[in-house]
């Protein structure tokens, strides 16, 4: 067991904040305030590092097999400065994405980025804070008096990574003084303590990505637990934060009724009763293109994640390759059963969509 899991009654694993088993560090992050504050934090936990000269080539990592070195991959952490400080866009819940870390420590077996990174699934994160919130400010300039919102998550689980890095908090603390800015950020891990007290004036809404137990338990290793999240969820709340939820991927398993129904069961007993109003849900089927399910199956062999395109339907896309999801009448049910929890729970809140 690594240093950064404990285990729990039932010897579920409880995933406690990332520790990684290798560093990498440009020569330049030492420069940064923030890069020496982590150096200070790995020589203190006694974890070994290298230096390298560029955060974008790490070729010689551990490992004998792909598998190994994908799980180690994940496990370190290069510390380095952003020097593209053009932001993506990041329709339709932002207009950009705010660059502040790549790649994340979780296993979640259906994850995006294991397509999106390929072979650079190593974590990231930028010391340069200043440079990355000096662009915020241009980008947000350039739109007054349009509100422009920055998504924190894109390449990303900055709530993972936040108490190694304190971006985030810099992050809220900024858009807090920013009229024209808001920031936006999406989480399954449950490190937000330091983010309570920080002064976000309202203008940061801290969406958890939720789901049944049986999905967390059985396609989700290392991201914080159910009941981890929804603590964590009903903490930002009374902390004053605008708040959502994703329910993602929304999984047609046995018992699918009962676990979504007490996962909506559990948040409402969790939240503050004045939450309802302003409360986002995004629901999100679960889906699949035959290039993920191929590097999938390659790196989680095990994996009970359902992918048998002959039960699915195909969904052409709109650039490249089209994706499976759940034919209409079921992904139909699984919306009106889900929506109905969410307002018979929370009246007030709005559903952003289904997809
Ligand atoms: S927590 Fe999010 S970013 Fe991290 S592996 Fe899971 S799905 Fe991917």
């Amino acid at each position: 067991m690594s240093t950064s899991q404990i285990a729990s009654p039932g010897s579920r694993k409880v995933h406690d904040s990332f520790v990684p088993e290798l560093v990498y560090f440009e020569p330049a992050a030492l420069d940064y305030p923030k890069g020496q504050h982590i150096m200070e934090w790995v020589k203190d936990k006694g974890i070994p590092y290298r230096m390298t000269s560029s955060h974008n080539r790490i070729t010689n990592l551990p490992g004998d097999t792909e598998q190994q070195k994908y799980k180690i991959a994940k496990r370190t952490l290069v510390v380095g400065l952003r020097k593209t400080l053009k932001f993506d866009t990041s329709k339709p819940s932002a207009e950009y994405a705010i660059p502040i870390a790549t790649g994340c420590m979780g296993h979640c077996h259906y994850c995006y980025l294991q397509t999106t990174l390929g072979s650079k699934p190593y974590i990231r994160v930028y010391v340069n804070t200043d440079d990355i919130m000096n662009a915020a400010k241009a980008y947000i300039d350039e739109r007054v008096p349009e509100i422009t919102r920055f998504e924190a998550a894109c390449t990303s689980d900055p709530v993972g990574l936040e108490p190694i890095t304190g971006s985030l908090r810099e992050l809220i603390e900024f858009m807090a003084e920013q009229e024209y800015g808001r920031l936006r950020f999406v989480t399954k891990f449950h490190y937000v303590d330091s983010l309570l007290d920080a002064h976000h004036n309202g203008h940061t809404r801290i969406r958890f990505s939720l789901n049944n137990k049986y999905v967390i338990q059985q396609f989700e290793p290392a991201t914080s637990r159910f009941e981890q999240r929804i603590e964590a969820a009903a903490k930002v709340a009374r902390a004053g934060y605008p708040l959502g939820f994703i329910i993602a991927p929304i999984i047609w398993h046995e018992g699918w009724e009962d676990g979504y129904a007490e996962l909506f069961e559990a948040l409402h007993q969790a939240l503050p009763r004045d939450v309802s109003s302003g409360l986002t849900f995004e629901l999100i089927q679960h889906r699949f293109t035959k290039t993920a399910k191929g590097v999938i199956e390659k790196r989680y062999p095990r994996t009970k994640l359902e992918m048998d395109i002959e039960k699915r339907k195909y969904k052409w896309g709109r650039w490249g390759q089209g994706k499976y999801v759940y034919p209409s009448e079921q992904a139909e049910a699984l919306r009106m059963f889900i929506s109905e929890r969410i307002f018979d729970h929370f009246p007030d809140s709005t559903i952003d969509y289904f997809t």
